[in-house]
């Protein structure tokens, strides 16, 4: 009988085969939805359900299923797809409190972000923007709205019923979009209760999924329609939103954790650097920050000198024919700050232009400066590998509104260094760099980083071979260093390479757990050929050698803002611009305070004196808040007894009486840098 059906047609309802992620098939009715299979599992999974992935579309739970399926369920567990749905409902929700409370109010969009949600909307003309004065009655209105638990019903609508529904309620930034959606788009509609938004989804199935606890609005700012500065200006309101209380509470310390920490903020109590206007996005470094810059040089250049680096310097400004042949007058170029070629001349008129079209541009990178460097003298294959340093000065022409503070600037100075090597050294010379970083992170605080393998674009330069190679080249290397694993967050991102070669990318994770992309190392063939870098073989033969682009750092503007946030400016002993403070208790140990001090300073350590006539408390709490590390007071007992009492930051009034001798002698010794302990 059952051999026979198999020939038969089926006359009953056809099923669906629903595919679950353990293997199992189950076969369902047409009109099952995602929570019909959920409930028919057990009702731990009905309940736990938020969204369905079908066929790797993420889906409204009560979406009935379309046909054999692989199907399956998200709960708050998957935290990426969960979190990306309930911040699209608080968003949701956040424009129907707003139309609730602010009537003749237009909505326009609200996607979820990285940490929450937005919307824009378009406030009635005689209410203007909104202001942060109005987030507690919209937040208390959202909570009403999620405590009434209304379905999110999807509903199928036509393209015209859309714009004239729009249109009649006034909505004309929504009837405008509606007519530009692709042609053959699915228009879909969300309701809940009276409240109805133009929405391809997916949402939760109803209001009250959303925890009414978990979310936050922040802050409102402008922004204008579809981005575009000719159009209207709009009213956006910013929120954060997650999964449950805990994580919100979690964000919110994070954030005022960054917030203490902002560079900007202790680069100016510290008196580190200045930014303005004159000089958009460069920086300029006072006695103190330039301290920890010219530390943090040192104890690089000596770990370059040690693993076989030579450093160079090359031009700051090159002919627009150089950048022509290298290729970044055609790809970069506006990102280039560019310069007329001028004669100087003495004459009254001043200078000229010496031809027509010759321009010079500020170097963006230096790369092409260190081929130029290779291809002095004829290079044998016994001569590589050739590892270039340089402390590079590069310009880029970055637009003002993606600046931001010495994180982001147009003047940088990279650790920069090129490395020429023929094809076999290429693993090790890979594997040597992944310990030099190893070592430098280590050295500088970092203990936590991650290796990422950023694999071939779409849109990309040079062989298949080529990058077959590259990229398992690069594998290889992590390998032999033991580091492709879970520890250091070892994953492959797929399309993520530059156009002419794959890359390591370096993660570091700091203090509060944020993680900054700093350093980097790419292989490269396609400079070596255009700008002609070749050796002499094995064979008698030239054959371009393989280039690798590498920084630790990534650039010390940067890097020197990444360590303020990450120390939140309680920079370790060897780069603190100021090592130790001698304070007075009366002005009896001032000679004595003078000698401590000098002590100190034959020693090597960054000392100042504070012999104000201040009560010592005031003092103490100055330099706390200047963030020097150690305090040594001095009084009259401590003159006549030749002794210091010291007090490290931190560790509130304990404080330690030590002999003279003794404090500069343990002194010197925190203060030396690691690679010298
Ligand atoms: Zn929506
Ligand atoms: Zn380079």
């Amino acid at each position: 009988m059952a051999r026979a059906c198999r020939y038969m047609r089926p006359v009953m309802t056809e099923q669906f085969k629903i595919r679950l992620p353990d293997g199992s098939v189950r076969e369902v009715a047409p009109g099952t939805t995602p929570a019909d299979v959920a409930a028919a599992i057990g009702p731990g999974l009905a309940k736990a359900a938020l969204a369905a992935r079908v066929n790797g579309e993420v889906r409204d739970i009560n979406r009935p299923l379309e046909g054999d399926s692989e199907l399956a369920l998200i709960t708050a567990r998957d935290e990426a797809d969960a979190l990306e749905l309930v911040r699209h409902d608080y968003a949701h929700i956040l424009a129907e409190a707003v139309q609730n409370l602010f009537p003749g109010t237009q909505i326009t969009f609200g996607p979820a972000t990285d940490d929450g949600f937005y919307y824009d909307f378009a406030p009635a003309p005689e209410r203007g923007p909104f202001t942060e004065e109005d987030l507690p009655a919209i937040e208390e209105e959202m909570r009403r709205i999620i405590a009434r638990d209304e379905p999110l019903v999807r509903e199928v609508w036509s393209r015209e019923d859309v714009r004239r529904l729009f249109v009649e309620q006034g909505e004309s930034f929504k009837a405008e979009w509606v007519m530009e959606l692709p042609e053959h788009e699915t228009i879909t509609m969300y309701r809940s209760g009276g409240w109805i938004d133009l929405c391809r989804g997916p949402h939760l199935a109803s209001t009250g999924k959303v925890d009414p606890q978990a979310f936050k609005l922040t802050r409102v700012s402008g922004a204008y329609w579809r981005g575009d500065q000719k159009n209207a200006m709009l009213s956006r309101i910013y929120g954060t939103g997650w999964l449950n209380k805990k994580q919100l509470d979690a964000h919110l310390v994070r954030i005022e954790e960054a917030l203490k920490r902002d560079h900007r903020r202790i680069g100016q109590d510290m008196g580190l650097f200045h930014l303005q206007a004159e000089a958009h996005g460069s920086v300029f470094w006072h006695p103190a920050g330039f301290v920890v810059w010219r530390q943090l040089e040192a104890y690089l250049r000596r770990r370059l000198d040690s693993a076989g680096y030579e450093e160079v310097k090359t031009p700051q400004v090159m002919d627009a024919r150089q950048w022509e042949q290298s290729g970044h007058w055609g790809k970069y170029r506006e990102n280039m700050f560019v310069i007329p070629d001028e004669v100087p001349n003495t004459e009254e008129e001043g200078p000229i232009i010496s031809g027509e079209g010759d321009w010079m541009a500020l170097k963006p990178m230096n790369c092409p400066a260190h081929i130029l460097i290779f291809r002095q003298g004829i290079k044998s294959y016994r001569d590589l590998p050739i590892r270039l340093a340089e402390m590079g000065v590069c310009h880029r022409n970055e637009p003002h509104g993606a600046l931001h503070g010495i994180l982001r600037v147009r003047q940088f100075t990279q650790d920069d260094a090129h490395i020429f090597c023929r094809e076999d050294q290429l693993v090790e010379e890979v594997r040597l760099f992944l310990d030099l970083l190893d070592t430098v992170y280590k050295d500088l605080g970092f203990p936590d980083y991650q290796i990422k393998l950023a694999l071939r674009p779409e849109k990309r330069f040079g062989s298949e071979e080529m990058w077959d190679w590259s990229e398992q080249s690069l594998r290889d290397a992590v390998k032999a260093a033991g580091r492709d694993t879970a520890e250091f967050g070892w994953a492959e991102l797929p399309g993520e390479g530059a156009f002419y070669a794959p890359k390591l990318e370096f993660h570091l994770t700091d203090a509060i757990g944020r993680t900054w992309q700093v350093g980097t190392i790419q292989t490269d063939t396609v400079l070596p050929e255009r700008l002609d870098a070749s050796y002499v073989a094995e064979d008698g033969q030239r054959h371009r050698p393989v280039m690798l682009h590498r920084a630790i750092l990534g650039s010390f503007e940067r890097f020197i803002g990444i360590l303020i946030e990450h120390h939140a400016g309680r920079f370790p002993l060897w780069l603190a611009p100021v090592q130790a403070v001698v304070a007075t208790i009366v002005s009896d140990a001032d000679d004595y305070a003078h000698e401590v001090a000098a002590r100190l300073a034959a020693a090597g350590l960054r000392v100042e004196t504070d012999l104000r006539n201040e009560k010592i408390n005031y003092k103490v709490r100055e330099h706390s808040l200047a963030k020097v590390p150690n305090l040594l007071v001095v009084g009259k007992r401590e003159a006549e007894e030749g002794t210091v009492a010291l007090r490290p930051l931190g560790e509130g009034a304990r404080q330690e009486v030590l002999g003279l001798d003794e404090v500069v002698e343990r002194l010197a010794k925190e203060a030396l840098p690691p690679d010298l302990r």
